[in-house]
């Protein structure tokens, strides 16, 4: 290690943070790796969850270790005039028990909480507090940020863990029950709205209000009555035990050459959401984030600058990869009134199981892509086209407001 406080720095101990620490601990356990995140929890306060067709076997190996639910009799969608289980099985994480798996698995002293980052450069990283840490290789995994560049809509969302007074009988995974009203919410744009529904156990359960929508205005109180009034029409009963909530980007366009620009630090490589490592439309990262990790550690011999473009390359083949997802992206903002957005993913989940367990994963075959935009469209064929060309908002978010 040669006088340096450790081989790589990771910056930023959220979801992809975590695993390239832990990936690089199951296969080059040798190496010092420091996880340096300015929050008081390593993990954040999610929920992260993905089906197991998402992941390949070392994929599947890497999450072995972390305490999960796990659902293996399929899941439900809803839609007026769709109820529909398909089979794959679905996973969740909780952040604590992410956060609690890294503790366990890591070497000591690998983990460093409550330390904000001031600056980064390629072979150090200098701490608020003053501190500075030097390495080979340094990792920035600090998460999205918004930028001009990029152009799309939000997803909002609320979600509460509730421990039921009994069990409450629901046996799988709803992923998006769109039987809920689409009106617009109160001072949003217009919105897709769905209710994600996960019987945690007997008497758990957790029920996530979301919105694709044209603004990142998170208006708490009103998700908050939503799931309120969809766990009265549900006979969901009891007890609050936890909360989360997100604005997450979808993109739909952008110029991604000027966004890696202006988050470039000379030598420093870039990883999870703020690297672009992002599926545009549903705006998980969990399963590419797994992917970048395995690579990652894989080439944890290479010098800090090399895992820097390395890792630029990727992204950008990642963004081309991904240019199906921002059009359909752009379909569902542009294509339809806000309340009939949700026909598109009505529509959509009407197809064979295998193809949206390939769109779920990123990886569409032509055949998917020319399948999900032919037959009888889900909205009129002109505005469909209108919107494949439509140019959306950037997601600068100057006007982003978490309404109390
Ligand atoms: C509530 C929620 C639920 C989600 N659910 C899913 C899901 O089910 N499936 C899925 O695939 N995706 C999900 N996502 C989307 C995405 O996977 C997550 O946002 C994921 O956490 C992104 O990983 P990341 O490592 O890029 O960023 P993050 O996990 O956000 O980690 C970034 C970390 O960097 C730290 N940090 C930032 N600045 C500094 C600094 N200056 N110094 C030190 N530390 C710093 C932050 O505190 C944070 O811990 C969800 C997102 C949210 C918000």
């Amino acid at each position: 290690m040669s006088g340096r406080t450790c081989d790589i720095a990771i910056i930023g101990g959220g979801l992809s943070g975590g695993l390239i620490a832990l990936a690089l601990r199951q296969q080059r356990p040798e190496l010092t790796v420091r996880v340096i995140e300015g929050g008081p929890a390593i993990g954040g306060n999610h929920r992260w969850s993905w089906f197991s067709t998402d992941l390949s076997p070392a994929g599947e190996a890497l999450m072995a270790p972390f305490r999960k639910t796990e659902w293996t009799h399929g899941y439900d969608v809803r839609f007026p005039g769709l109820e529909r289980t398909l089979e794959a099985d679905y996973r969740s994480l909780a952040s604590p028990d992410f956060a609690a798996t890294l503790a366990r698995e890591l070497a000591p002293g690998t983990l460093l909480t409550n330390r904000p980052v001031a600056q980064i450069a390629a072979d150090r990283v200098l701490l608020e507090s003053g501190e500075e840490i030097t390495a080979r290789c340094v990792i920035d995994c600090r998460g999205f940020t918004p930028s001009a560049t990029l152009r799309g809509g939000w997803q909002v969302f609320m979600g509460r863990h509730i421990r039921t007074a009994g069990p409450h009988g629901i046996t799988r995974p709803v992923i998006m029950d769109a039987q809920v009203d689409q009106l617009a919410p109160a001072g949003n744009g217009g919105a897709y709205r769905f209710v994600y529904v996960l019987p945690l156990g007997l008497e758990e359960v957790f029920v996530e209000d979301t919105y694709y929508a044209d603004t990142p205005q998170l208006d708490r109180s009103a998700l908050s009555g939503r799931i309120d009034q969809y766990c009265r029409a549900h006979g969901i009963d009891g007890e609050p035990v936890g909360f989360e909530t997100g604005v997450l980007p979808v993109i739909t366009g952008g110029d991604f050459a000027a966004y890696q620009a202006e988050q470039r630090i000379p030598g420093v490589a870039i990883a999870g959401g703020r690297g672009g490592f992002v599926h545009p439309l549903t705006s998980y990262t969990l399963p590419i984030a797994v992917n970048i990790a395995l690579a990652i550690a894989e080439d944890a011999d290479l010098p800090g600058e090399q895992l820097a473009a390395k890792l630029e390359s990727a992204a950008r083949q990642h963004w081309r990869r991904m240019g199906f997802y921002r059009a359909l992206g752009r379909m569902l903002f542009h294509g339809a009134a806000a309340h009939q957005r949700y026909r598109i993913f009505g529509r959509f989940y009407g197809l064979p199981e295998p193809l949206i367990e390939r769109f779920y994963a990123g990886g569409s075959t032509l055949f998917d892509k020319l399948r999900v935009l032919s037959g009888k469209p889900p909205i009129p064929i002109h505005r469909g086209a209108r919107a494949l060309l439509a140019k959306s908002p950037s997601l600068l978010a100057p006007d982003t407001k978490d309404i109390r």
